[in-house]
């Protein structure tokens, strides 16, 4: 498998290439934000997936990356933050959950 793209490489790069953020609120968490400076469309952050060649929401490309293949539900971020791609802000929730979910604290 020669054309194998090494993911966590071009996370690496991808982490790199972000501006990092320490404000957090809420947050729970001492991950910097990692504020995209890449293209935006309808809002969130796309990119070129590098095994594909095609255009792809960086966030499911990067939550794949860091924690395998999601088989159910959609991410959100936990920080609020639309330009933000920091893995440890994301969150899976099941379809039909959010209402349930924001209760909570
Ligand atoms: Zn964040």
């Amino acid at each position: 498998m020669k054309n194998e793209v090494d993911m966590e490489k071009w996370l690496e790069r991808v982490e790199n290439s972000c501006c990092e953020v320490y404000e957090i609120e809420g947050v729970g968490s001492n991950e910097p934000h990692w504020i995209w400076p890449g293209a935006v469309t309808n809002g969130y952050p796309v990119s070129t997936d590098p095994r594909t060649k095609r255009k792809a929401l960086m966030r499911p490309l990067i939550h794949e990356v860091r924690f395998g293949k999601r088989t159910e539900g959609r991410i959100v971020m936990l920080c609020g933050l639309r330009l933000c791609i920091n893995p440890w802000h994301m969150r899976v929730v099941k379809h039909g959950r959010k209402a349930q979910e924001k209760g909570r604290g």
